[in-house]
């Protein structure tokens, strides 16, 4: 995949992921927001969506860990991961790839999950083949709590 044959939209997610900057489009019909963006409102319909700036802000709803054959040696690189369902502070609930899991804090993270704690996340990028990819990682106070 390279970034000049993206489509727009596409395009300028990426584009503004490598400048960490997170960009959705908005729906002015029922205020639902497609991130990563989508040209349609998923929610109603409509087609006639506009850009909304994202925080990058986060929260775990839920966790995966990769099995040994499906532990990707680009992404291990960068340290332990999962994959997590994120909701973002503005709404949005998208699988990614999430930095900070692990075998060790998956049970105390499904533990607090479960209580309705938040688990904080935020963007780690990971750089790719002439693209960034849009990863996410425990906040530093989750990953704090955890130690002890
Ligand atoms: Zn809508």
């Amino acid at each position: 995949m390279e970034l000049s044959k993206m489509e727009p939209i596409v395009k300028r997610f990426y584009e503004g992921v490598a400048k960490g900057e997170y960009w959705g489009r908005k729906c002015p019909e029922c205020g639902a927001i497609e991130f990563p963006p989508h040209l349609m409102c998923n929610s109603c319909g409509n087609r006639d969506t506009e850009w909304v700036r994202l925080t990058g802000h986060g929260k775990l709803l839920s966790l995966v860990l990769p099995g040994i054959q499906n532990n990707k040696p680009y992404l291990k690189d960068e340290g332990k991961y999962g994959y997590g369902a994120v909701q973002m502070d503005e709404g949005p609930i998208y699988t990614f790839v999430v930095y900070g899991l692990t075998k060790k804090n998956r049970p105390e993270l499904n533990r607090r999950i479960k209580a309705g704690e938040t688990i904080g996340v935020h963007p780690k990028n990971v750089q790719r083949d002439g693209w960034v990819e849009l990863c996410f990682e425990l906040d530093d106070d989750v990953k704090e709590s955890l130690k002890k």
